[in-house]
């Protein structure tokens, strides 16, 4: 069972991950994006670290949804409200359980990326973060590493995709060829979920 100390170490180890490669993030948003991917996120999650240890919610949906509220307050651009809503709607399906199984976590999962998808009004295929986090619910159901390669194969496959949401779809066909910036760092979320349940 996984207890509010496990989706903690979550986001601990995600906020690690996203100040390692916070540079890359910002790299990949620069062709097809603003070139601030990586320090969107870098502010986002270091104020969600800091929150956490502030708050200390004692429920899985606990932390997932004070997390969630974080990302939304702190984090300007598009990917702050769709991965605060991400983790918001996770959190809330997860309900006030102590504890919780891990396929009650994908399920919450799946409802949290299905609100993310109403939200963008992105599909598979947009080349968003959609594009990692889809592979990686269908995964989850097999294991947290099944799913972490999932999602990096996902953010990979997004680099022949022509861009339908968010700002890449400016470029129309120039977004073509290029990695999606969103969808590496949904494959770093989810690593660090596997990450977690690896400790
Ligand atoms: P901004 O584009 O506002 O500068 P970021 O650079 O932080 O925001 O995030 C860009 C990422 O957000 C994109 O790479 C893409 O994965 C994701 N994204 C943008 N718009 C949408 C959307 N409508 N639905 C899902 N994901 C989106
Ligand atoms: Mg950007
Ligand atoms: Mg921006």
């Amino acid at each position: 069972m996984l207890d509010a100390d496990f989706f903690r170490r979550w986001l601990t180890a995600a906020t690690a991950a996203v100040d390692r490669e916070a540079a890359r993030l910002t790299e990949l948003d620069s062709p097809i994006g603003d070139a601030d991917h990586g320090s969107n996120l870098q502010r986002g999650f270091v104020a969600v670290s800091a929150v956490l240890e502030k708050e200390a919610p004692a429920t899985p949906g606990g932390v997932l949804t004070l997390a969630g509220r974080q990302l939304i307050s702190t984090v300007g651009g598009a990917s702050g409200p769709l991965y605060g809503t991400l983790l918001r709607r996770t959190g809330k399906a997860l309900g006030d359980a102590p504890e919780v199984s891990g396929a009650e976590l994908a399920a919450a999962l799946r409802i949290g990326v299905d609100a993310v998808m109403t939200l963008g009004g992105a599909a598979p295929g947009d080349k968003t973060m959609i594009d990692a986090l889809v592979p990686a619910v269908d995964a989850l159901g097999t294991s947290f590493d099944a799913a972490a390669t999932a999602a990096e194969q996902g953010a990979l496959a997004t680099t022949p995709m022509q861009a339908r949401k968010g700002r890449a779809s400016y470029l129309g066909e120039r977004s073509i060829g290029h990695q999606d910036p969103g969808a590496t760092s949904s494959a770093l979320l989810i690593g660090a979920l596997a990450e977690a349940a690896r400790d």
